[in-house]
């Protein structure tokens, strides 16, 4: 049977990391196993809905690069699928429903409802536990009266299924209720809508937030009562904080866009989001491709696990050495520019210079950071590096370290090194009497790449204006 396997975000607010794992889990088992991935933008609750969160998804998923094959702006027969679109394919499932007794209109007003609740709480002292009390489960079908429409669950026995994640569930349905499957202006809730599509999609396995663990068994019930067979069910566990609650915004960054704000290669986030919930062994570091290669469900742990920082970091700095210098260039270019660095995409010191601070840099923010002073007219200069390093004494050694680099034939790494080396030698310097001064008339900064580097990638003019310019400092510093 071919895969065909969905993801069916509510839009009413910003793409969670939770939901983006979802998505991800899902979208995986697709590309694997050569099946369509779904794309339903499960737009029925009206009041909370909003086109930014559409469009939020959608930017999120593009940015992750977790491409759909059917659904919103694929057209033809594969989409798009926004649920407010097909409001007359729940309606002609709800009537098959009805018609096999196996859901039923529903007459009773708020005030009806209210006064089956406030009955309830005076017979048991509270209103915990409140079910609907089947009023009309036996009243005659009067179509044109206003109604909702209610599922009629059994009222003995139970329901189950093998969960792919968290193995064999069951309910009694004495738990359940006949619950609302649509309003009263025919737009579906959220069991009736999601089972109908995953029918009529033929989807054939659900992977989802195990926070609608308790919505299966009426799923089930309406699955069994339209003759359909029941897709297979993984019910994935929530990220939580490290306190062990669900985790928030005030945790953490927890929307996928925020990630992108701060300069994450998507598949870092990808990587870290899969290892979120499943392991392979013990490796840490997946490529987009491995994770397709390898994903399985058998893996997918069953509690929560704890989003972790540190971790995080660790995944995204691995990814970024992982592209090309050339590639972290012009994905850092965006930040460079808000330094207010100018600096053409295509100018070959922009790339030399992130090749040598990727090393040490975790993100494109920290890339466009550590470039700083390569692009500047003079670079900005830490005063602490400067008290301490471009003194007095050190004047000397930085005015001959200009003239000896002077004499220097062609101005790269290997010869500017090969000539300072020997000069120290000769005159008996230690490399640190000059390396911290030297770096500081450079870069303006207490750490950088090696000096040699750092050189041959400012080049020869800019290098000996810097030195020159640190001597003065330092002489001036008395
Ligand atoms: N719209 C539901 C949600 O965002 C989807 C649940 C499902 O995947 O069935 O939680
Ligand atoms: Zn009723």
């Amino acid at each position: 049977m071919t895969v065909r396997v969905r993801f069916a975000p509510s839009p009413t607010g910003y793409l969670h990391l939770g939901s983006a794992r979802t998505a991800l889990y899902n979208w995986l088992w697709a590309r694997q196993n050569g099946g369509s991935f779904v794309l339903r933008v499960e737009d029925t609750d009206q009041e909370r809905s909003t086109q930014e969160a559409e469009a939020a998804i959608f930017d999120s998923m593009g940015w992750l690069g977790l491409d759909w094959d059917e659904g919103p702006n694929v057209g033809g027969d594969h989409g798009p699928y926004f649920q407010m679109q097909r409001l007359e394919i729940y309606r002609e499932h709800v009537d098959t429903l009805i018609a096999r007794d196996a859901a039923y209109r529903c007459y009773c007003t708020a005030e009806d409802l209210k006064k089956a609740r406030e009955a309830h709480t005076a017979a048991t002292g509270n209103d915990h536990g409140f079910r609907y009390p089947g009023t009309c489960r036996e009243r005659a079908d009067e179509p044109d009266r206003e109604h909702v429409v209610r599922l009629k669950v059994p009222t003995e026995g139970s329901v189950g299924w093998k969960d792919l994640v968290k193995g064999e569930i069951e309910f009694g349905w004495e738990t359940q209720q006949d619950a609302v499957l649509m309003r009263r202006n025919g737009v579906p809730l959220y069991n009736l809508g999601a089972v109908v599509d995953d029918l009529t999609m033929g989807i054939t396995l659900i992977a989802r937030g195990d926070d609608h663990v308790i919505n299966t068994p009426q799923q089930i019930r309406m699955y069994e009562a339209l003759g359909a067979p029941v897709p297979q069910m993984a019910h994935l566990p929530m990220i939580l904080a490290p306190s062990g609650e669900k985790l928030s915004k005030r945790h953490a960054a927890v929307g996928v866009l925020d990630y992108q704000e701060l300069g994450y290669v998507p598949d870092a986030v990808l990587n870290y989001l899969v290892r979120l919930g499943w392991s392979h062994g013990d490796q840490e570091i997946f490529t987009r491709d491995e994770l397709v290669e390898k994903f399985d469900w058998e893996h997918v742990g069953h509690t929560g696990s704890k989003y972790d920082l540190k971790k995080f970091q660790h995944v995204q700095a691995s990814h970024l050495r992982m592209l090309e210098p050339a590639d972290v260039a012009a994905l850092s270019q965006r930040w460079v520019t808000e330094r207010g660095l100018s600096v053409a995409e295509d100018d070959p010191r922009l790339v030399a210079a992130t090749e040598l601070v990727m090393p040490r840099a975790g993100t494109f923010i920290e890339v466009a950071e550590a470039v700083d002073y390569f692009f500047r007219d003079t670079p900005e200069v830490d005063p602490k590096a400067a008290k301490k390093f471009l003194t007095a004494e050190r004047a000397e050694r930085l005015t001959a370290l200009v003239t000896q680099l002077e004499a220097v034939e062609g101005w790269r790494r290997d010869g500017l090194e090969q000539h300072v080396m020997a000069w120290l030698q000769a005159e008996d310097i230690p490399l640190k009497e000059i390396a911290q001064p030297a770096r500081v008339a450079l870069t303006g900064r207490k750490a950088s790449p090696g000096l040699f580097d750092v050189m041959e990638v400012l080049g020869r003019d800019r290098s000996l204006e810097r030195l020159a310019a640190g001597a003065d400092r330092a002489r001036a510093a008395g």
